[in-house]
């Protein structure tokens, strides 16, 4: 039995920062990881996806150099071993740095293995009991492989297999048609794969608005990606050329056959295997830890953070889930979980910002609203730049006059949010904003005169 003043469980996004904290304020730390340092992100998610989003960035331009007065003689080649491994030292670069952090930290024991709670200020790991009177849960979450007609009849990908292709699938079948699929079918798309994009519901994106999923599907079509929503009929059986994925039972062709199939149908967290029944500590019915306001579970001296304890799905809501503990721990704050504003982008070209409600939650909620929108042809960035796609558009409390929301589609959607999300964290009305002098040409310069052309959301109808 080893003695610790803290386990930390999962070296993903918040538990390596957290580590650091506590063993800068003298605390000793157990800090098990069972595979790949840095989670996630660093290793199958946002850091060798995005990498590879910017490689297919650059063959969408080249293709498109014509259009800029820009010559290339001859068609453009994809060497697909080099994409991945640009995407791989990215990524291992991240790895190797977090590890070697964790392991030069003083203070601080790495123990490789699978940690499984033994009792609620126990963890086992192989045949090491370690014992702590504060335990810190960030074992993060992994694909779902839905239970559908024929799928352990063949071979699949998930997120983390996508990642080990270095040659072009011929035609890609993507099952799910949000965040992580469409990332996957756009990039494949512009590398020279046939892409098509099966989605279970009646709209792309469906916690977005009707607006946003619409104009999403328009850009995916544009660049020849095949989009099939409606899917209720949705089996897999093994092919001559691969896999035939079933779609429909009512309209369409009956089937797509895909030389290979990712499913990218949701997460599902790392909780089954913790022991935390021994523990004690309480899941929902999705095996999500439940957790207070504070990240507390239901256990003295065990809390959760990240994508395991279901509170938010992203990186920075993960390490934010760690400057929420450590800042009340070991500063005595009093710093809350429901105090962040919901905020993320989804990495298709051009991407989408989102911050705060979407409109149909805004509407929901029955207060008085403003709307203000502007499409991305009439933003000049935009214009200079030939990336005229999407539009923006933000809604506000038309009493508090504070913004409740917006998305932005388009070109540094991405970055631009940032002004809104920075205003509604300030907790300001929008007056402050719509009188902000912003640099021109820029895509946040036109949030200010969006502001200015505010309207009751009723006149939007007409
Ligand atoms: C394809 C894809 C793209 C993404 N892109 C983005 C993006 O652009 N932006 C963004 O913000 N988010 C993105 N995400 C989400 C993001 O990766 C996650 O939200 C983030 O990694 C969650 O971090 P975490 O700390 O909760 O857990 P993780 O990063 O998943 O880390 C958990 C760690 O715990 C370890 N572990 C699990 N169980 C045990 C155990 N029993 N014992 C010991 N160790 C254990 C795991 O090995 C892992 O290292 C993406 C995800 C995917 C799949």
């Amino acid at each position: 039995m080893k003695n610790f003043d803290a386990i930390i469980i999962g070296a993903g996004q918040a538990g390596p920062s957290l580590a650091g904290k506590l063993t800068g304020a003298g605390l000793t730390v157990a800090f098990v990881e069972r595979k790949l340092f840095g989670g996630t992100c660093v290793n199958t998610g946002c850091m060798p996806t995005k990498t590879l989003v910017a490689s297919a960035y650059a063959a969408h331009l080249a293709r498109r150099a014509a259009d800029y007065g820009i010559v290339l003689d001859g068609a453009i080649k994809i060497d697909m071993k080099k994409v991945k491994a640009r995407a791989d030292t990215v990524s291992t670069n991240a790895r190797t740095g977090v590890e070697k952090y964790l392991r030069e930290m003083e203070g601080c024991a790495v123990i490789e293995g699978h940690a499984r709670f033994e009792g609620p200020n126990q963890v086992r790991v192989g045949d090491e009991l370690l014992t702590a009177p504060r335990i810190f849960i960030n074992v993060g979450g992994r694909a779902i492989v839905p239970d559908l007609p024929g799928v352990g009849e063949i071979s699949y990908l998930t997120n983390t297999s996508m990642l080990a292709l270095d040659h072009l699938p011929e035609h890609l079948v993507v099952v799910g048609g949000s965040y992580v699929g469409l990332e996957f079918a756009q990039m494949y798309r512009r590398f020279g794969a046939q892409v098509t994009v099966v989605e279970k519901g009646p709209r792309l994106v469906a916690r977005e608005d009707e607006d946003i999923s619409e104009a999403i599907r328009e850009i995916l079509v544009r660049e020849g990606i095949t989009v099939r929503t409606n899917a209720e009929c949705i089996s897999f059986a093994p092919h001559e050329r691969g896999v035939a994925v079933g779609v429909s039972c009512a309209e369409g062709e009956p089937a797509s056959i895909g030389s290979h199939v990712l499913l990218a149908v949701g997460r599902r967290p790392n909780t089954g295997d913790l022991g935390l029944e021994k523990a004690g500590v309480v899941t929902d019915a999705r095996g999500y830890i439940t957790v207070d306001d504070s990240l507390a579970t239901n256990v003295p001296g065990i809390w959760a953070l990240g994508d395991c304890n279901g509170r938010g799905a992203f990186t920075h809501t993960a390490y934010n889930d760690f400057e929420i503990i450590a800042a009340n721990l070991l500063a005595g704050a009093q710093r809350r979980l429901s105090d962040r504003i919901p905020a993320y982008a989804l990495y298709i070209d051009p991407p989408l910002g989102r911050v705060g409600m979407t409109e149909r939650e805004a509407r929901a909620s029955g207060r008085p609203l403003l709307i203000g929108s502007r499409p991305m042809s009439r933003v000049g960035r935009a214009v200079e730049k030939d990336e005229t796609q999407g539009f923006m558009k933000i809604i506000v409390d038309a009493e508090t006059r504070k913004i409740l929301g917006a998305a932005i589609l388009g070109v540094s959607g991405d970055e631009a949010i940032h002004g809104i999300l920075d205003i509604m964290n300030a907790n300001v009305p929008y007056d402050v904003l719509e009188r902000a002098v912003p640099i021109h040409p820029t895509v946040s310069e036109l949030i200010p005169t969006m502001l200015n052309g505010l309207r009751p959301i009723e006149e939007k109808e007409k």
